[in-house]
């Protein structure tokens, strides 16, 4: 049986990061440059606790940083967890 093993997934913190963005502001959304657009200022918010995120330039948005993931890879959920290293065969 394949599973979901959602407590392996990296902080956001260090997701985002080596995704190579940038986080400014102080609370709890950060700004930073959109990878989802052709972006010129920090147009994406992100959360650091949960991996949420939203642009509101472009309007890409989702939960947590496996969701980050499959959009910006093009990548289907399945796939996007094994990236991610947190689909186990067991
Ligand atoms: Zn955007």
């Amino acid at each position: 049986m394949n599973k979901f093993n959602k407590s392996a997934l990296q902080r956001p913190a260090n997701y985002f990061k080596e995704q190579g963005l940038k986080l400014t502001g102080g609370g709890e959304w950060k700004n930073a440059v959109c990878p989802f657009h052709d972006d010129h200022q920090p147009s994406l918010r992100v959360r650091l606790d949960s991996g949420g995120f939203k642009c509101m330039a472009c309007g890409a948005h989702g939960g947590d940083v496996l969701s980050f993931h499959m959009q910006r890879y093009g990548l289907g959920f399945i796939a996007a967890a094994k990236q991610l290293g947190v689909w186990r065969s067991v």
